[in-house]
């Protein structure tokens, strides 16, 4: 077992920042960066970790629950966290795996985590109160965590990430799921924007890549997370979710699998995949301007394709 201390110590912060100069169509016109968050730790996905970080501080919660589905790089990371920093652990799954349990629900039971298998009806009461209430009562020390760690605390962890960036930028993109991610970095980018001119130009930007179907959905979950409504220098492009969660058509694949043996680190195809394709495309199609200066997020989450 680790104290928090020992632990943070075990973590790559901050995480590295990369140049990035793939041979791609319209890449030398551009500086572009990869702010390398799956390099923090080997097991616990980048961004996971992020939104965990201020959910995780002294005195450490007696008991931790979540929830996820069977693959979950939310649940891995929590469930390797509280494992070493000895915390008793329960995560309510979407599905029952008992009779083939995945690689991530392996990790888990290693790990020492209760699992506690729901169907579909029970899992979408995930965030109805009454049903967390009952949660509360059967579990009275408990802290609860929502799936994926979308929390408000887990901007702050998204912050840190971002002040971490020591180049000027002009962009960041990240790739949106719950939203919580882009929501952070949007507020840690409004506070620098607060501070400047008000030509638009010079304003730090963030571009989400929506990884399932959902437009007009994802913005509404990164409003919710919003401190200040603020619809300016952000976007969420739905161009490149691939016909949904998850789902990854042989081109995509092809494309991770070729930037895998070509490149100094790896993508999946759930998230970085497509970021990754959506930042090669949009410079083909020259929507950076020339000059312009891009940091991609890359959240991690290699577990998760295993
Ligand atoms: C969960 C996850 C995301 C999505 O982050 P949100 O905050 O849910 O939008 C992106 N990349 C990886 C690797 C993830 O595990």
């Amino acid at each position: 077992m680790l104290s928090l201390d020992e632990f943070k110590t075990s973590l790559t912060l901050p995480s590295p920042l990369i140049p990035f100069k793939p041979n791609w169509e319209g890449a030398s016109k551009v500086s572009l960066y990869v702010k390398r968050d799956d390099a923090i730790h080997p097991v616990m996905s980048g961004n996971k970790w992020r939104k965990l970080s201020h959910a995780l501080t002294s005195p450490l919660p007696n008991h931790v629950i979540s929830f996820g589905g069977g693959f979950s790089n939310h649940l891995h990371a929590l469930g390797f966290a509280c494992y070493k920093l000895g915390i008793p652990f329960t995560a309510i799954i979407r599905g029952d795996y008992s009779a083939a349990p995945s690689p991530m629900i392996k990790d888990l039971m290693q790990w020492q985590t209760r699992i506690e298998y729901v169907n579909r009806i029970t899992y979408n009461k995930r965030n109805d109160s009454t049903y967390l209430d009952e949660l509360k009562l059967e579990f009275p020390n408990a802290i609860i965590i929502p799936e994926g760690g979308s929390q408000a605390l887990a901007l702050q962890g998204i912050k840190d990430m971002v002040d971490e960036i020591e180049v000027d930028f002009d962009f960041i993109v990240a790739p949106v799921a719950s939203g919580a991610t882009l929501a952070g970095i949007i507020n840690a980018l409004n506070k620098r924007n607060s501070l400047m001119a008000t030509d638009f130009r010079s304003h730090y930007k963030a571009i989400g890549i929506g990884v399932l179907k959902g437009e007009g959905y994802l913005e509404g979950l990164v409003e919710q997370f919003l401190t200040t409504s603020s619809q300016t220098h952000w976007h969420i492009d739905h161009s490149y979710h691939f016909g949904g969660y998850a789902k990854a058509p042989s081109e995509l694949q092809t494309f991770c699998s070729d930037f895998n043996n070509t490149m100094e680190f790896e993508i999946e195809p759930v998230y970085s995949g497509k970021a990754f394709w959506a930042v090669k495309d949009m410079l083909a199609k020259g929507k950076f301007e020339d000059g312009s200066r891009i940091v991609v997020l890359h959240t991690g989450g290699l577990q998760g394709a295993r």
